[in-house]
């Protein structure tokens, strides 16, 4: 058990002392805590009508923001989608658009 405050706990209350050196995070499981949406600059679009389930773009995502149901892809998860765009680079139907985000 580690005596270092879990990151899922970090909060304004907790110490320097209280954090790991350098603040490594030595839990697994955590990335879904954090909003990497915010970082992005630029946006992919799903073209639902254009796309053919080829799967293609889900494995590449680095952020796992591109969710699958029952076989089939869904729409992006905005709130972890970072923008890097390799989505839209390999979709070979034209399904997914990649502009610069309005905010
Ligand atoms: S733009 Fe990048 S992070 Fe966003 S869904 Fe596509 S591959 Fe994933
Ligand atoms: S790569 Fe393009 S066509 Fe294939 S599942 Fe993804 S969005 Fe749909």
């Amino acid at each position: 058990m580690s005596k270092y405050v879990p990151a899922s706990q970090i909060n304004d209350q907790v110490t320097w002392q209280d954090i790991s050196p350098g603040g490594d995070i030595r839990e697994s499981g955590n990335a879904t805590l954090v909003n990497t949406g915010n970082w992005r600059t630029m946006i992919p679009t799903y073209v639902e009508s254009k796309c053919k389930q080829c799967m293609l773009c889900v494995p590449v995502c680095p952020d796992v923001s591109i969710p699958v149901k029952d076989g089939k892809r869904l729409n992006f998860d905005y709130e972890h989608c970072k923008g890097c765009g390799i989505c839209y680079k390999v979709c070979p139907f034209g399904a997914i658009t990649f502009a610069k985000e309005e905010k």
